[in-house]
């Protein structure tokens, strides 16, 4: 049995009144649609247990005789619920659930007989257009698609007895046009009185426009989208005002049984009561997404735009601009790769849901509608719909940046300094000009050199403290690790580490285990956890000689090797890649996070992971950190991916690390830290504004066994908890009085920075001291440097018990003074560094050769400025000269050459 309609009955709108009746100074307010959705409440249909959520009444039958349900597909308590809270927000007297948007526009399309004529859009979704083709072949019905942008063009068409039905949808999908629903509907009433106005709403969902209110006389919606939100359910909703029409439906919903079943009922309910919430944030995002692109320059089709050509007619009919919009890029396989290039954008067809999704109409939803038709109705191949979600507009952004950027389709311009986008066309073109032009590994030939480099970090202060909840001060130091590669070009691979005991192999690079890893999507990131069988396959195959000795140099060929099979299995290519570092190895300052960053860097170069725009980037010539001639022109996103890689190799040689270490390697800087599990915000913070720090960098020579260090201050805790707790809060106090000092840039937070950190160095020594963990010889250099005339503060840095110590320069110590102290410190058998700290991060020497200095090859060593214009007459590859004056330039002239070998891109 079906719900009775009385035909004869007026409309009643379910509007949920507020609770005061209406008074001479008070008239009553309805509540606001948002309101709305969530209060879902029936006054007839009351729970006999008040239960706060709608039950689902997953039954087919009902038992008696008479009453209001008596089989499912009838009616159901759920979906009664459901059709009276969606009647509620789109100002319909009647509302009906059914399966699918799908199936509502069948319902509607029984409304008609053999010979009846439609009018429909133009831009119409594709299964609609299927499904108007199949009445017209099948049941006889004429379907005449015109565009219904233009009301003019539609008038034509109206026949006073034969139209039956307009179809109408604002705004289209998927190029946004606006139809004006309200004019339409009264020149077709004044036409053809008994045709009907049917608008698919699906676009807009009842929170941001009814059209009911604006003389349709029917509204269907795809459920599946907004009014849902998640994709967890199919269903489609058809609101209808007039109850001549309302009981046609529900007699054809019985007659087909293609009601929403009881279970879709709830979720749909549940998914309506967050629709304000998520179209609120859904559209504020679509209009920060369609203004960036229309900024760059594309063709945007989104009704927030001023200058969308249906921007007026929507803003009289509609309460906002929705979350779909699409863009043209002006090449369909330039289109295709942006599709293919996002990460957080999932491809998909369909919209409204929570997660953003990209997709090409032409190839997905609308593949169905034949070429030539597509191409009649204007609908671009090249066409990108995107369907905006609640993820993070910033990360959004970002994500479609990085895509039109990995595509091509944007690059950045020197002369702008931002991203601009690449002229149709020249996209492809330009992207395999830059492979040319920047080094490219294609089918094993390699034709380029990559200079990286990385520097190495010091712990200011919080060691030791860190592992119990305190907060701890890393900054890079500049001694730093470089890494070239090399083109080989002969099937093999080759690796020298100059720092550890000069380890040099040579692979075959067929003969690697490629086999035990699977190979790894262009765009796909490394799991969290390592690939063992990978691991053991290296040490079984290319590392299978290395004896128990080489430890070291084992490890270091591990985390190159693992890489190179995770990251170059399409490119495989022929090098050699060559280290060596400015900085002390295995003395505790990042030695190893430095030569990670450089590994991972090159080889996302090689396999195009890391890729430089094809238009030289501007290289700003300010710093934040003023050491290291530092020039930020290397892309946040490429720094990431480096960050990632390196933290891999990270893992590989250490195990668990914190990743400060591969952080300050590729950001530069200082930074705070936090391991997790205090109780507190974990994690790093980078501290900006200071700049370098002059220190002296003593290395003891004397080893260290971390481990150890470390369990002897955990005990120390367990024994003496509150003197190691004081001594923990201490050194809490100290970092965070260093952390504010140096992020103080005012010129008096600069003037007491040395002073003050030179009193925090003294403290900061005194207490990891008392947690056991210095050595006489980290007391030597701190005596020495301590005594007059120098008077400089000195603390151990990293675990102790050896390692390093480091002490604070300032400004105006003299370079006698300097000469005298590295004598003495050398002749106690140290090695002394002098250094600064807080420069650059991760460098790439840059590849443009505008930003090449031809003269490197006469470099006097000591000459640490590159000239301001380069000899532009020398046109020969500067590269020629790196790998022989790579291996062979000292420690002391190595910095110095590196430099001068052009400019370099820093992160
Ligand atoms: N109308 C529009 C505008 C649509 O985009 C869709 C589906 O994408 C439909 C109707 C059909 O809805 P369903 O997939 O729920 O059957």
């Amino acid at each position: 049995m079906s719900p009775t309609i009385d035909t004869k009955s007026p409309v009643v709108h379910h509007d949920l009144p507020t609770p005061d009746p209406e008074s001479p100074t008070r008239t009553r307010q309805p509540y606001k649609l948002s309101t709305l959705c969530v209060a879902v409440e029936n006054p007839s249909m009351k729970d006999q247990y008040g239960s706060s959520s709608v039950p689902i009444y997953q039954s087919a039958t009902f038992k008696g005789v008479g009453n209001e349900y008596d089989y499912s597909r009838s009616g159901n308590p759920t979906r009664s619920h459901l059709e009276h809270h969606i009647a509620k927000i789109s100002s319909a007297a009647r509302a009906f659930a059914v399966s699918s948007g799908m199936a509502a526009l069948d319902v509607i399309l029984r409304l008609l007989r053999p010979g009846d004529e439609i009018i429909a859009g133009d831009d119409l979704y594709g299964g609609t257009n299927r499904l108007l083709t199949f009445i017209r072949t099948h049941v006889g019905v004429t379907v005449h698609h015109v565009d219904t942008t233009d009301p003019n063009a539609v008038i034509p068409f109206i026949h006073p007895t034969k139209t039956a039905m307009v179809l109408l949808e604002s705004p289209t999908n998927p190029l946004l046009k606006i139809a004006d629903l309200a004019l339409i509907s009264k020149e077709v009433k004044e036409r053809a009185p008994n045709a009907i106005v049917v608008v698919d709403n699906t676009m807009m969902s009842p929170y941001l426009q009814r059209p009911l209110e604006h003389g349709a006389d029917i509204v269907y919606d795809s459920a599946t989208k907004y009014l849902s939100g998640h994709h967890d359910l199919m269903a489609g909703m058809i609101t209808c005002n007039r109850d001549d029409l309302a009981k046609q439906i529900a007699f054809t919903i019985n007659s087909v049984g293609n009601a929403l079943t009881p279970i879709d009922c709830f979720l749909l309910l549940r998914g309506v009561k967050t629709m304000a919430v998520r179209m609120d944030r859904q559209q504020a995002t679509s209009q920060l997404v369609a203004t960036y692109l229309h900024s760059l320059g594309f063709k945007v089709h989104y009704p927030g735009l001023p200058d969308h050509p249906g921007r007026e007619i929507h803003q009289r009919i509609s309460d906002g601009n929705g979350a779909v919009l699409s863009f043209e890029t002006g090449d369909k396989e330039l289109s295709e790769k942006i599709v293919g290039s996002t990460r957080l954008w999932g491809i998909s067809v369909s919209f409204g849901c929570v997660n953003s999704l990209i997709s090409m109409p032409c190839v997905m939803s609308h593949a169905s509608i034949d070429p030539a038709i597509r191409a009649a109705r204007g609908l671009p191949e090249d066409l990108i719909r995107l369907c905006v979600g609640i993820e993070d507009s910033s990360d959004l952004l970002d994500d479609l940046e990085h895509a039109l950027v990995d595509a091509g389709a944007i690059a950045l311009s020197a002369q702008q300094n931002k991203y601009v986008r690449v002229p149709p066309g020249h996209a492809a073109l330009n992207k395999a000009v830059e492979q040319l032009a920047i080094g490219s590994s294609n089918s094993r030939g390699v034709e380029h050199e990559w200079f990286v480099s990385a520097p190495g970090k010091v712990i200011l202060f919080g060691e030791h403290a860190v592992v119990h909840g305190v907060t701890a001060i890393a900054a890079s130091v500049d001694l730093r690790c470089y890494g070239l590669t090399t083109p080989r070009n002969d099937g093999k691979l080759s690796a020298h580490f100059n720092d550890i005991n000069d380890f040099q192999a040579e692979w075959d690079i067929e003969s690697l285990p490629w086999g035990a890893s699977a190979p790894l999507g262009h765009h796909e990131r490394h799991p969290e956890d390592l690939d063992q069988q990978l691991i053991e396959a290296i040490h079984a195959g290319p590392l299978r000689e290395l004896g128990p000795d080489k430890d070291q140099a084992r490890n270091a060929a591990l985390a190159f090797l693992y890489m190179y099979i995770k990251l170059t299995n399409a490119e495989r290519p022929s090098v050699h890649f060559d280290v060596r570092a400015t900085l002390p190895v295995g003395a505790g300052l990042g030695s190893s996070a430095s030569f990670s960053t450089c590994a991972a860097t090159a080889l996302l170069l090689l396999s195009h992971r890391v890729t430089l725009p094809s238009i030289p980037p501007p290289i700003s010539a300010e710093h934040l950190h003023l050491s290291h001639h530092g020039r930020h022109a290397l892309e946040k996103h490429n720094a990431e991916e480096a960050n990632r890689w390196a933290f891999i190799a990270e893992k590989i040689l250490h195990g668990n690390p914190s990743g400060v270490d591969n952080s300050v390697a590729v950001f530069g800087g200082a930074l705070t830290y936090n391991r997790p599990g205090f109780g507190k915000p974990s994690g790093m913070e980078s501290i900006q504004g200071f700049g370098s720090l002059r220190f002296l960098l003593t290395n003891s020579k004397v080893p260290r066994d971390t481990k150890k260090l470390v369990a002897g201050v955990g005990l120390m805790k367990q024994e003496q908890p509150e003197v190691v707790g004081s001594i923990l809060d201490s050194i809490e106090n100290i970092s965070a009085q260093a952390k504010r000092s140096l992020a103080d840039s005012t010129e008096f937070g600069r003037e007491n920075l040395l002073r003050d950190l030179s009193v925090m160095i003294s403290e900061n020594h005194k207490h990891l001291v008392s947690l056991g963990v210095s050595h006489p010889s980290l007391e030597i250099i701190r005596e020495k440097t301590a005594a007059p005339p120098y008077n400089l503060s000195t603390k151990l840095t990293g675990a102790g018990g050896g390692g390093c110590a480091v002490t604070l320069i300032p400004d105006d110590f003299s370079d006698t003074s300097m000469k005298d102290l590295l004598s003495e410190l050398t002749e106690c058998g140290f090695d002394p560094y002098l250094t600064s700290v807080g420069g650059s991060g991760l460098g790439i020497l840059s590849p443009y050769p505008e930003h090449r200095n031809t003269s490197a090859k006469d470099i006097h060593p000591g000459q640490v400025t590159p000239p301001e214009t380069p000899d532009e007459a020398n046109t020969s590859d500067p590269g020629d000269s790196i790998k022989a004056s790579f291996e062979t330039k000292s420690l002391l002239e190595l910095t110095g050459w590196a430099q001068n070998l052009g400019k370099w891109l820093y992160v």
